[in-house]
């Protein structure tokens, strides 16, 4: 290119000084991100609660874009049945029985050593959510269960600050983007008669697709890219879903509704924990312990558990203990899951007997 040539974008480029302006150089072409776009991408937060197939497949993707500080939030561990959906994470993961928190920050290093990254093995409950969730400019959804997602959305909707409803199950998926006295909010949408069957299939009864997983997840990073580029004129403010089996894509508006518990009525029952159970359903035919805020020596345990001739498997971040028909997983939190039951009575005597009280 001679000295005479007009500058057009890829000449700019060129001459940008910021080497990481040439990786991006992509998205900086695109006439909705630009530069100004990139330098507030790589300047903003956000943080990802639920690493499992939704939130993995987004938090790649906002990686992969340069957003500056990002922060994964996973109470769970890889397992092979993830494998065929859950986009960050490999077979040595589902081996190791890696928290997926853990395994998410490994991955995202990989992907994008310039950004800064922090995984954190946690369940999120009414008494952390604020701590686990402030100081970001936005919180993306990667959960499997409406507890938590009304729990986010009271945070959210009490902080002001803008969040996004993602979910899948079969072949169906949907998003949704949640500006706090700007458009509906969670319980606007879901705290509705009809809206009984969207809250009732898992993805544990029915299954899931890889291939809904990914079209979900780029609605949402998407709409998180205009959000954190500073862009909210370009969001489109509808919930978008799709069904990738039967071809069917829809964009509905969703309107505020005028006696919404939580936006209007400022009712926020979930952050106040009075909805919170202490045992939850954690699908898998599991359920989980986690009120018990304390902290426990595994290594200790697992010599104490393996002496008395159980079969105990440990690593850095957890501890797995198989009582036939049941399995346990222990975090260094105190929380536990067990599987091979629902019964919030055999899970509390799992728990006493091998934990203690
Ligand atoms: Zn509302």
């Amino acid at each position: 290119m001679g000295e005479g040539t007009p500058l057009g974008p890829k000449r700019l480029l060129a001459l940008s000084i910021n080497p990481n302006f040439e990786r991006y150089s992509r998205q900086i072409l695109f006439a909705g991100i630009g530069e100004q776009g990139q330098r507030r991408l790589q300047a903003s937060s956000a943080v990802i609660l639920g690493c499992g197939a939704i939130g993995a497949s987004a938090v790649q993707l906002l990686a992969r874009a340069g957003v500056g500080r990002l922060r994964v939030i996973d109470r769970d561990f890889v397992e092979p049945s993830n494998l065929q959906r859950q986009a960050l994470f490999d077979e040595s993961d589902a081996r190791e029985a890696l928290p997926k928190a853990v395994a998410a920050e490994r991955k995202l290093r990989q992907l994008n050593s310039a950004i800064e990254i922090d995984g954190l093995v946690s369940d999120v409950t009414p008494g952390n959510v604020a701590e686990l969730l402030n100081g970001f400019d936005l919180i993306l959804d990667g959960t499997d269960n409406f507890e938590t997602r009304f729990l986010l959305n009271d945070f959210a909707v009490q902080a002001g600050r803008p969040w996004i409803y993602a979910a899948a199950v079969g072949s169906y998926g949907l998003s949704f983007t949640i500006r706090p006295e700007i458009t509906a909010c969670l319980a606007c949408l879901l705290e509705t008669p009809d809206a009984g069957p969207m809250l009732e299939e898992t993805c544990d009864t029915i299954g899931v697709l890889g291939p809904v997983v990914s079209l979900v997840a780029s609605f949402e990073a998407a709409e998180a890219l205009k959000i954190l580029s500073g862009q909210p004129e370009a969001l489109h403010g509808r919930l978008l879903s799709g069904d990738v089996w039967n071809g069917r894509l829809q964009s509905i508006a969703v309107s505020r509704n005028p006696q919404c518990r939580a936006c209007v009525r400022r009712e926020y029952l979930y952050l106040k924990g009075q909805l919170q159970p202490h045992i939850t359903m954690c699908g898998r035919d599991s359920v989980q312990i986690h009120e018990r805020r304390r902290s426990l020596d595994l290594a200790s345990l697992g010599e104490k558990l393996s002496a008395t001739g159980l079969a105990v498997k440990t690593n850095d971040f957890l501890l797995k203990l198989a009582v036939p028909p049941y399995e346990m997983t222990i975090f260094e939190d105190g929380r536990a899951i067990v599987k091979g039951s629902t019964d919030p009575v055999v899970a509390r005597s799992l728990y006493a007997r091998y934990i203690g009280a």
